[in-house]
């Protein structure tokens, strides 16, 4: 459930804007973007599509290579990392040739130094495809998805026994490549890189790769989602539950600057990072598309002491978050396959949800989907008002002919999420009479005519 309302065409602050006269102006306006809430057809076409049987192909076949560690052996044709790759591969090539599809697959190969698990230099392969934007002005912007492909047996270094990884983390793969798959007809404003990575398990070497070499191309991600373990449904601590799912995502910024920081606790800005509106706006707009679809926005950048391949962009300053189920359960990862006292351990094939996994790759596709065909966000917010009982946001609306409006998102700085939503023409400044800003945190963004809108732009400077 979502704690948000909307209250667009009828809020008080979009009556004080308009309601002076010009009534026809009014209705052109109402009619020129749709409202905070509503949902798109095109959006609604892309989360039908979402197969769960796909998925649950996809996992089969990844599991059936046996193994996918790592260091395994790359001849045979049927068992170990070499043999998953050629057959992601295959597949990328696949989805490119489909009817009008715009993927254009890539890998990206490199060797990787001895580390500490890595015994010698190895060759590691990234698998993906990019879906171009088409926005000339934005043309070095992109979305990132991940899924790791690799899988492990208990000893992280046993190249040789069954691994299986049908949770962890072969059911994000197949969602990585159904969301290429249902995404490659699409026109996005910016572009969208869809990869399968390789080498997490030993250190998120694959990610690490990928992070830098976006970053050294100039490649500006405006968000990153891994997504690890989703698709088992029976947790450890005995509860079933194929409604929900767990959006980490760090508060403050991995690479913040010291005049960031400064800001930051002048303003009280620990929960609003670049990271967690992302979380936020695919809770929002995930539950918007799918029933029965509970996103958790969780205020830690992941599980205790433990990671996934979100963390290798962060510290590349992107706003990155994991996607995970919300009950793990601890015998069916990292675990050889095997039966003690009557207890079976391994990642198999037999918990893996594909109903589950489905839902909640409809959820972020939603999300994605959205904003990758937003306009670009406002930049520059100055919170003013201070030691004043109202709030005043000046901000410089981007260049974007495609903006019909900008969305004022607001909270009591008590509250997680955000708890109000008002739609605006486009505008560069927004007053709240009666709004004490010491109390309320505030973000905007922009929207077009199909309801897509940026993530929303957190305050950088105070008036
Ligand atoms: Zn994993």
């Amino acid at each position: 459930m979502s704690f948000e309302s909307s209250h667009p065409v009828g809020s008080p602050l979009f009556r004080q804007r308009l309601l002076p006269v010009r009534i026809l102006a009014c209705l052109v306006l109402a009619l020129a973007f749709a409202p905070p809430g509503s949902t798109s057809p095109r959006v609604e076409r892309l989360t039908a599509a979402v197969d769960p049987a796909r998925l649950h192909a996809t996992v089969a076949r990844l599991v059936a290579f046996g193994t996918r560690h790592t260091l395994s052996e790359t001849a045979s044709e049927t068992r170990g990392i070499g043999a998953a790759r050629r057959w992601l591969a295959s597949e990328l090539d696949a989805l490119a040739r489909l009817p009008g599809s715009r993927l254009k697959p890539f890998d990206d190969r490199f060797t990787a130094e001895r580390g500490p698990r890595l015994p010698k230099p190895t060759e590691l392969v990234n698998l993906g495809a990019t879906l171009p934007g088409t926005d000339p002005a934005r043309a070095r912007e992109a979305l990132v998805l991940t899924a790791h492909y690799d899988s492990r047996a208990s000893d992280v270094m046993d190249a040789a026994s069954d691994a299986p990884g049908a949770v962890d983390d072969a059911s994000g793969t197949a969602m990585v490549m159904e969301l290429a798959r249902v995404m490659a007809r699409e026109r996005p404003a910016i572009s969208v890189y869809f990869v399968a990575v390789a080498g997490e398990e030993q250190g998120l070497i694959g990610s690490d790769h990928l992070a830098r070499r976006l970053k050294a191309e100039g490649i500006r991600v405006l968000a990153m989602t891994s997504i690890d373990i989703l698709g088992n449904t029976e947790g450890q601590d005995g509860v079933k539950d194929d409604v929900t799912a767990r959006l980490f995502s760090e508060g403050v910024s991995a690479v913040e600057t010291d005049s960031e920081r400064r800001f930051r606790e002048a303003v009280g800005g620990e929960n609003d990072g670049a990271a967690r509106e992302w979380a936020r706006y695919v809770k929002r707009v995930g539950e918007r598309y799918v029933e029965n679809l509970d996103f958790l926005v969780l205020l830690r950048r992941d599980r205790l002491a433990r990671g996934s391949d979100h963390l290798s962009f962060s510290k590349e300053g992107v706003p990155a978050i994991r996607l995970t189920e919300a009950h793990e359960h601890y015998d069916r990862q990292h675990q050889d396959v095997r039966v003690e006292q009557g207890r079976s351990y391994g990642d198999d094939l037999a918990h893996f949800d594909p109903r589950y996994a489905a839902k909640v790759a409809r959820g972020l596709l939603a999300a994605m989907a959205q904003l990758a065909a937003a306009p670009a966000p406002v930049r520059e917010l100055i919170l003013g008002g201070a030691v004043s009982p109202d709030t005043r946001l000046s901000f410089t609306l981007p260049a974007d002919p495609r903006v019909t409006g900008v969305v004022l998102y607001r909270r009591r700085a008590d509250a997680v999420t955000w708890q109000r939503v008002t739609s605006h023409p486009p505008t560069s400044q927004l007053e709240l009479k009666g709004v004490v800003p010491d109390s309320h945190v505030f973000a905007v963004a922009t929207v077009d005519a199909e309801g897509n809108e940026s993530l929303p732009a957190y305050p950088v400077k105070l008036e």
